[in-house]
């Protein structure tokens, strides 16, 4: 197939170092919850970003000796003989597909606690962990040899697993970012003081990679263009550094200072292609290729980054997450088939958890070992009929994939619009990009002869019965609750006015309240502060009151509790934390402290309740309970309305029951990677 001649440049070839690269698109390092403890998870998922057309795809952090332990996340490692052999599988895998292979050579310093090794970690001084109440122990000359050894023999481990681009990794606050640190390196020997002193143990690295591999590896560092903040290493100073080490690597891998609040940013606040005016100047210092992110979904975005000469490589870690075959898919001139990333970090919330990582718009994300799950492949079904009910998330994913399975789908949705919760839910600021969800799986059913969507569509259980389909997924959703009842409260509250009490339902469809506006969250993730920013913007006087330590606490696993607490107190709005609201009378709210009980009056002329919600399954109780037996009817309930939770969940259950559909029962779901003894 001939590539559209305005995208022809992403498919260069690009020579890093002895290695070369077939294509532009390179998946930079990325944690993927699945590290060390799951190898065949890691080398399946890995694999399909090359079998998706990426000329590069890299592990995650990869740590290179016991003392960098970052348990209960689950890092790289190449600590001996079995890393090497289950990282030899992933690359096995890359390669088998066309690609490079890279790795993330990584010392966590005094970041990490080490929790499963319980070694003491290392720093450049004695600091405390980011996470324990431990510190770390100041490294003495003989502790920087050794460093220099474990990082010799990981890189040398490296090439015989089979790796074709080696990083050192000086950044992300990491031990090489503390001995950059003009504050927090206080050496006085040949590794602190000035910028030469602060980066040769970097320089040192990079040197004896090359020396060992570097005739067979490229060697890749991976730097913040714009420093590490004032205090530690500035804007200034890290231009210097890329000019110092310009020559040195054999890529330049840019990040930038603010990990959080820009690099990882989610769409609520950061564009694609934020990173551009940070690390522009870098080909300017370096005739070796760069590659930097900035969540890129648009080939045309792509294009000008490199006709710009800002990038040689379009780096990508959540696209890439997103749609594995974003490469192949702009080749073939199918770019509306990309499936984009909607920035909403969820990938990388469940890696926070210690769990593999998922992903809101690709359910196959993690599974393609364990399930056997192709992105953009399902098998063929039986050619049956299947009625849906409900076109959020979960039911078009179902109606898409069960279209491509060659079943005659019908689903109907009572709303004139399709897309559920994610049509109400990209009406909030800063939500809009969570659309891409309805829209990629709308594209894909429009395409589809034998997939019939019918909005304004309210069916009842005779409807339902009268179509006499084969199989029945009831996708109806979920309500947010007007009662109270939540984490905290068990029971409903009784003392609730019912004028003034509202819901995120309301605020979607457009109530807006005025006046002294109190909102109680006890859900913990971003809705509640999204409605308080909205509102607060829009002169309410707000009050938010939560049962959690801080605004929007869950969203710390996002990356975004910082700058959603940050953002509520700019618009004035009044944080209350530790706190439940346990009445309204319409002129004001009740507040109870969780500690110690003690109550006080808020005055507000509206609460928004924003606590838990209630699974909208009415119609399928119905539909099972007269015949008794769910499997006789062969209807099921996938989403929202089975199991009220993230995007992610629902687009998942879709997914799962329409793959599902027809398959043997006797067949296990899933295999289990772990260790057998
Ligand atoms: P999920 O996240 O599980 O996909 P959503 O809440 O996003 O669920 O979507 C559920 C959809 O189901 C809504 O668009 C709603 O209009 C629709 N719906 C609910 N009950 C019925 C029904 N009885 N008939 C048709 N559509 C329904
Ligand atoms: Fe993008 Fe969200 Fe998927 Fe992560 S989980 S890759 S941020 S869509």
């Amino acid at each position: 197939m001939r590539i559209e001649s305005r995208y022809q440049l992403l498919f260069d070839a690009v020579r890093i170092g002895p290695v070369t690269a077939r294509n532009r698109f390179y998946q930079v390092p990325h944690c993927s919850g699945m590290g060390h403890a799951l190898p065949h998870t890691l080398a399946a998922m890995r694999g399909m970003k090359a079998e998706g057309g990426w000329g590069v795809v890299c592990t995650e952090y990869c740590s290179i000796h016991a003392s960098s332990d970052d348990q209960p996340h689950p890092f790289a490692s190449l600590w001996d003989a079995g890393d090497v052999a289950n990282l030899a599988a992933m690359a096995e895998q890359v390669h088998a597909h066309g690609a490079l292979a890279g790795v993330e050579l990584w010392h966590g310093g005094s970041y990490v606690p080490n929790l499963a090794s319980r070694l003491p970690s290392l720093g450049v001084r004695s600091m405390p962990s980011r996470t324990e109440p431990v510190q770390s122990q100041r490294m003495d000359r003989s502790d920087i040899r050794a460093l220099r050894q474990w990082h010799l023999a990981a890189a040398r481990r490296a090439r015989e697993a089979g790796f074709d681009i080696i990083y050192v990794y000086p950044t992300h606050g990491y031990l090489l970012s503390e001995f950059l640190s003009r504050s927090l390196n206080d050496r006085t020997d040949e590794y602190g003081g000035s910028l030469e002193n602060r980066v040769r143990l970097a320089r040192e690295l990079l040197e004896e990679t090359r020396a060992a591999v570097g005739d067979r590896c490229a060697v890749a560092v991976r730097f913040a263009a714009d420093g590490h903040g004032d205090g530690h290493l500035s804007a200034a100073e890290a231009r210097d550094v890329i000019g110092l080490l310009g020559e040195l690597p054999d890529l330049w891998d840019l990040v930038v200072a603010d990990y959080y609040g820009e690099e990882m940013a989610t769409s609520r606040f950061v564009p694609e292609g934020s990173l551009e005016e940070k690390v522009r100047y870098v080909k300017g210092l370096t005739s070796k290729p760069v590659v930097s992110v900035g969540r890129f979904t648009s080939p045309d975005a792509m294009v000008r980054q490199v006709r710009a000469g800002i990038l040689d490589l379009i780096g990508a870690a959540r696209p890439s997450i997103a749609d594995p075959f974003l490469p192949t898919k702009i080749r073939e001139g199918r770019t509306e088939d990309i499936r984009e990333c909607i920035g909403c970090n969820v990938c990388y919330a469940y890696n926070y958890r210690g769990a593999a990582i998922r992903c809101t718009q690709n359910p196959t994300m993690g599974e393609e070992w364990r399930r056997g799950w192709h992105p953009e492949r399902v098998p063929a079904g039986d050619g049956g009929s299947v009625l849906i009910v409900g076109a959020g998330p979960a039911g078009l994913e179902a109606a898409h994939v069960l279209g491509k399975r060659g079943y005659s789908v019908t689903i109907a949705d009572a709303a004139q619009q399709p897309g559920g919760r994610v049509t109400l839910e990209s009406r909030l600021p800063g939500l809009a990009e969570w659309a891409r969800v309805r829209d990629y799986r709308l594209g894909q059913i429009r395409r589809l002869p034998n997939v019939s969507l019918y909005l304004g569509s309210m069916l009842s259980a005779a409807d339902v019965r009268e179509f006499a389909s084969d199989h029945i997924l009831i996708a109806t959703g979920a309500r947010w609750r007007r009662d109270g009842l939540g984490r905290w409260h068990a029971s409903p509250l009784d003392e609730l006015a019912a004028d003034g009490v509202l819901t995120p339902d309301d605020i979607m469809r457009g109530a807006r309240p005025t006046g002294r506006v109190t909102i109680f969250d006890d859900d913990h993730y971003y809705m509640a502060p999204v409605i308080a920013a909205l509102l607060a913007r829009q002169d309410a006087a707000v009050t938010y009151v939560t049962t959690a330590g801080r605004a929007g606490e869950w969203s710390h696993f996002t990356g975004e509790q910082e700058r959603t607490q940050h953002d509520l107190l700019e618009l004035g709005v009044e944080i209350v934390v530790g706190h439940a609201v346990d009445g309204f009378d319409g002129q004001s709210a009740s507040l109870v402290c969780i500690y110690t009980g003690r109550q006080r009056r808020q005055a507000a002329g509206t609460l928004v309740l924003v606590t838990s919600r209630e699974p909208q399954d009415a119609l399928y109780r119905e539909l099972i309970e007269p015949a008794g037996s769910e499997p006789a009817l062969r209807i099921q309930r996938i989403g929202d309305c089975r199991q009220p939770a993230l995007i992610a969940h629902a687009v998942y259950a879709g997914h799962e029951a329409a793959r599902e559909l027809g398959r043997p029962p006797e067949q296990p779901p899933l295999r289990r990677d772990r260790a057998v003894i």
